[in-house]
């Protein structure tokens, strides 16, 4: 029995292999499409995360030559600091995080954590340190288990499901037929945008990175579900340094500081009540963004009342 099992049990080991492989391999040509690989520089060292207070000095950039992304933006977040970027669509929010991950190069200036340039560190050592929520998380073909736990293979079970608690997706994994062993992804269970959501947050908190980057997803989840997640991310945010890319300003009002960007340019910066009183751009953003929302909710109580 034994001599059939082992040759069996090997072949399932081959073929959890080979799917990993692909899952990762359809990822990285999704990148490896868009741009080409950074490497180290030679003699790249370890980055130190120490408090995490993150530096951008001077940043321009462009994915392709003559058509710049990003003009002359700088600004701080310090250590334990949450700075929220908002702008039109293309204005380049996402751009600030893909920098920050190193997914690209700067073309000119600096991008600096605890003093080091993140271009003169290990790609190992920042990737370590930074962790990402993204709009749309990407889900393994795996089960829910090995996709929260890839925020940190060395953790125990006991982790795992923790982490899964603080990101109040415990219960929902609990109540399927085959638990956390349940596959996910493309040819799995297909998870609502919230479910997905909450996965990534938990493979966050596994990781436990000294920053943070929450890129808020564009399409809006049920405001039950919004505020939840909201305050979930205000939990794991806590302490940490964090990046907010921004599409409803309702969620930012807190930041220690609001970036607008308008065109690849930092137009107006300041808190949620500065903002307010400059009158500016994010005033009128505001201001449009409460008309929408009452709009909605008078819509909502007119179908109740028919
Ligand atoms: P949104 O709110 O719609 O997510 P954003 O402010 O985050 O937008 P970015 O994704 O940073 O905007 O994009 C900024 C600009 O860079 C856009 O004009 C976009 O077309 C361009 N851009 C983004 N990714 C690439 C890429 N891989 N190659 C070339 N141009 C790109």
């Amino acid at each position: 029995m034994l001599q059939l099992y082992m040759p069996l049990h090997f072949l399932g080991f081959v073929y959890r292999e080979i799917k990993h492989s692909l899952a990762d391999m359809e990822k990285m040509f999704g990148l490896l499409a868009e741009h080409e690989e950074i490497k180290d520089k030679p003699g790249a060292t370890d980055l130190i995360p120490g408090n995490a207070a993150v530096r951008f000095e001077d940043v321009n950039f462009s994915y392709e030559p003559n058509r710049q992304i990003l003009f002359d933006v700088s600004f701080d977040i310090p250590a334990g600091g949450n700075v929220a970027v908002v702008g039109h669509s293309g204005s380049g929010k996402s751009t600030l995080a893909r920098l920050l991950f190193r997914f690209y190069d700067v073309s000119s200036g600096r991008i600096l954590i605890n003093g080091q340039n993140i271009s003169d560190v290990t790609q190992k050592s920042l990737r370590a340190a930074v962790g990402i929520v993204p709009q749309d998380s990407v889900l393994f073909n795996d089960s829910i288990y090995y996709n929260i736990a890839y925020g940190r293979p060395e953790a125990s079970r006991d982790e795992v499901l923790e982490a899964a608690r603080s990101a109040h997706i415990h219960d929902f994994v609990e109540s399927l037929p085959d638990k956390y062993e349940t596959t996910v992804g493309e040819r799995g269970l297909k998870l609502s945008g919230g479910e997905k959501q909450r996965v990534a947050i938990a493979r966050a908190i596994l990781k436990k990175p000294a920053i943070l980057i929450f890129d808020e997803a564009t399409s809006a989840l049920d405001s039950k579900s919004e505020k939840s997640i909201q305050a979930e991310l205000k939990r794991v945010a806590t302490n940490r340094t964090t990046l907010t890319i921004a599409h409803r300003l309702s969620t930012i009002v807190d930041a220690d500081q609001i970036l607008v960007m308008d065109k690849g340019r930092i137009a107006e910066r300041g808190n949620h009540r500065e903002l307010l009183a400059a009158n500016g751009a994010y005033s009128y953003m505001w201001r449009l963004q409460q008309q929408e929302e009452q709009t909605r909710l008078q819509l909502l109580d007119n179908m109740r009342l028919e």
